[in-house]
């Protein structure tokens, strides 16, 4: 798949998920914008990116999203137009996992921490954005969603609502962007994967014994091809998105 010229913002590209898509995506051609809140592992990502093909670059936005605002949402679609034409592409990637514990015993600002990082900031930076990704020829969002975004289940607390909040929030844009833009908006839960954060959710699990990240490319290219502009559906899981993906 060719993605030269195509401008992708991962948020959250500093570790797990998004640092592989983000290696991924740029050994596809895209201009790669990385987006996390530790410049020192960001810089290490942006060391790893291929840049191999014509007028291809990209861009570390440095940027806590616990604390993100009107103001500095602005502020980095300031930084992206002033050295892209058009975005392509928000992955909105980046989340925490909060803490493992029962409503009743949930710190309020632990539970603000995970609202302010996994659903306030993709809402903020996605209207924010909007304007530049309407002059992509084929633009798309890309919301994250879990496993605890359809069930309550006990402790998983702020992070469980947070993904339910993700759903309604995708569903909305959805619905909204399609008749005035053509803007195509996914939900997409990756499923139990090698990560950081999976490890601190499931302590006792043998790593191995999961996908990587990297198993999870082909799916997230999927999003960005034309096939999936006619898609009639927004939401997908990893184990039927990855079977339609290898059958065609
Ligand atoms: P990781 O913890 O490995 O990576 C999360 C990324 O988000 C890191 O780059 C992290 O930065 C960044 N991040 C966290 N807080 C902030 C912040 N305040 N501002 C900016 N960036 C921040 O998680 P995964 O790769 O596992 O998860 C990626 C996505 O996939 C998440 O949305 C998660 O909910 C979802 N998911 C993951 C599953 C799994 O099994 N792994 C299963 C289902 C869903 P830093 O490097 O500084 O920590």
């Amino acid at each position: 798949m060719d993605l030269s010229n195509r401008t992708i913002l991962i948020t959250g590209s500093s570790d797990g998920i998004g640092k592989v898509l983000a290696i991924e995506f740029s050994k596809l051609g895209s201009n790669i914008i990385l987006l996390g809140r530790d410049s020192s592992k960001l810089d290490q990502v942006y060391d790893q990116l291929d840049c191999s093909f014509k007028s291809q670059k990209h861009l570390i936005l440095q940027a806590d999203l616990a604390l993100l605002d009107n103001e500095s949402a602005h502020e980095i679609l300031r930084a992206i137009t002033e050295e892209f034409i058009s975005l392509d592409g928000i992955i909105h990637n980046a989340a925490i996992l909060g803490s493992m514990t029962t409503l009743e015993d949930y710190e309020l600002s632990r539970w603000d921490e995970v609202l302010n990082i996994n659903l306030r900031a993709p809402f903020l930076l996605t209207k924010t954005l909007k304007t530049i990704l309407e002059r992509s020829k084929l633009p798309r969002i890309i919301f994250t969603s879990s496993g605890v975004a359809n069930i309550g289940r006990a402790f998983w607390g702020a992070y469980s609502v947070s993904k339910f909040g993700i759903k309604g929030l995708a569903e909305i844009f959805a619905n909204e962007l399609e008749t005035t833009t053509s803007i195509k908006v996914f939900n997409f839960d990756p499923g139990a994967t090698q990560t950081k954060m999976r490890a601190s959710a499931r302590p006792a699990e043998n790593p191995q014994s999961l996908k990587t990240p990297n198993e999870l490319v082909s799916c997230y290219l999927w999003f960005f091809s034309k096939e999936s502009s006619e898609s009639k559906e927004n939401y997908f899981e990893y184990a039927d998105l990855s079977k339609k993906v290898t059958s065609t």
